[in-house]
């Protein structure tokens, strides 16, 4: 008997018939013989509803109050499940993010979890009930109701799954699998029977939402498996996330990948001198603002120019923090350019291929895109260009690597 947690995103529980649909799953993999703890996401389109409800109290509601509001979607779910399976006879029973007790930090609306006590589940699991956990949610030390960012209902699910040393995590969703690219920019697209934690974690945080990106780090530091499965399909496939294994360092490249959410922003005439880089950075990062990549020229005449990207939403909060930094230094110039696209190759086997970058950039160069900014890691590759691009890019990429459906 194995102990599955079984995540069913917003499109799979998105109508009552839907929800009906989950409910006859949850019960034939018990009727299979495995214990499942079900998490669940809001009904489809209800966070983005509540969000714009809070929109119409206050420009900028309160987060503390918005969080609370949030949760609510997740817990309609629920309560809707553990009802249906109860009308089956099957005992179940709705848990929120509190009664299970998911702690975490401070930060409304992007909290990371810091512990999962999970008791009230194993006694449900020892009473032979279902347990049905609101996903996206917990709280932190005051108690206080806390959200875990967008699509953070899967790091709910494979958190739930490691502190149960659940045996795997399957992630239910409206596509069948992990794709090679993204099958509306690629019909060919193929869907990989098998990709590593690194490689997910690269494509997750490129831009490829099947997955939110601190859920598969959960996944990587626990060990827990992670199946993507179609709650719209019967086929048990899908894509199984797992450690790396011989196989997938066989293939060079195993996706493309694509984030049309970033801007770039360049400071221009910039003195060269120690703590320049610092005083910046840290004062974008006390906005809570990521910066991905990061460019600085050498100097001539003792300046030089940087660049950096952060997501688009977060451009204007930089944007305030680079300027006034510009006018403390006397930097020149302050530019942000926010119609670019990141467009990335991932895979584990670049660690032992060469010449990978230059077919990349080879590629690019046929199809006359001209490269603002590249970076790369040991198992990516990414390279910044106009956004008109993006499409041009993935095909010509996915072509070259060889990635799609052989006919
Ligand atoms: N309901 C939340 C969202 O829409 C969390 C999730 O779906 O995972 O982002
Ligand atoms: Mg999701």
């Amino acid at each position: 008997m194995a102990l599955i947690v079984q995540k069913y995103g917003g499109s799979s529980v998105g109508t009552p018939e839907r929800i009906q649909a989950v409910a006859e799953r949850v019960i034939r993999t018990r009727k299979e013989g495995d214990e499942v703890v079900v998490v669940l996401s809001a009904m489809s389109g209800e966070t983005d509803r509540l969000l714009a409800l809070a929109h119409t109290m206050s420009a900028t509601p309160d987060e503390r109050e918005l969080d609370l509001l949030l949760s609510t979607g997740e817990r309609v779910a629920i309560a809707l499940l553990a009802m249906a399976l109860k009308a089956r006879g099957y005992p179940a029973r709705s848990l929120t993010g509190r009664q299970v007790g998911i702690v975490t930090d401070d930060v409304h609306t992007r909290a990371r979890i810091e512990r999962v006590a999970a008791d009230r589940v194993r006694e449900a699991l020892a009473e032979g009930v279902i347990p049905v956990v609101a996903g996206f949610q917990g709280i932190n030390e005051k108690s206080d109701v806390t959200t875990l960012g967008r699509g953070g209902s899967d790091t709910t699910a494979v958190a739930l799954a490691a502190a149960l040393k659940a045996d795997r995590c399957d992630i239910y969703t409206d596509v069948d699998g992990v794709y090679t690219t993204d099958p509306n920019i690629v019909p060919t697209a193929a869907r990989l029977e098998k990709i590593s934690y690194e490689e997910m974690l690269e494509m997750a945080s490129l831009g490829a939402k099947v997955l939110q990106t601190r859920s598969v780090e959960f996944a990587m530091n626990y060990h827990v498996p992670v199946r993507v499965l179609s709650s719209f399909s019967e086929a048990p496939t899908g894509t199984l996330v797992t450690k790396e294994d011989r196989e997938m360092e066989q293939v060079v490249v195993s996706g493309v990948a694509y984030d049309r959410n970033q801007a770039k922003i360049t400071l221009l005439g910039v003195p060269d001198r120690p703590g320049i880089a610092a005083r910046l950075f840290g004062g974008i990062a006390r906005e809570n603002v990521v910066v991905d990549m990061i460019i600085q020229n050498i100097s001539q005449e003792g300046l030089t120019d940087i660049s950096f990207t952060v997501p688009r939403v977060d451009a204007k909060k930089a944007m305030n923090v680079v300027s006034e930094l510009a006018r403390e230094i006397g930097a020149n110039d302050v530019q942000l350019t926010d119609d670019i696209a990141k467009v990335s190759i991932v895979g584990v086997g670049m660690r032992s291929h060469s010449g990978v970058a230059a077919t990349m950039f080879e590629t690019l160069a046929r199809e006359g895109i001209n490269i603002m900014m590249i970076s790369t890691s040991e198992i990516k590759i990414s390279c910044v260009m106009d956004a008109k691009y993006t499409e041009l890019a993935v095909r010509a990429l996915h072509d070259a690597f060889n990635l799609g459906n052989r006919p």
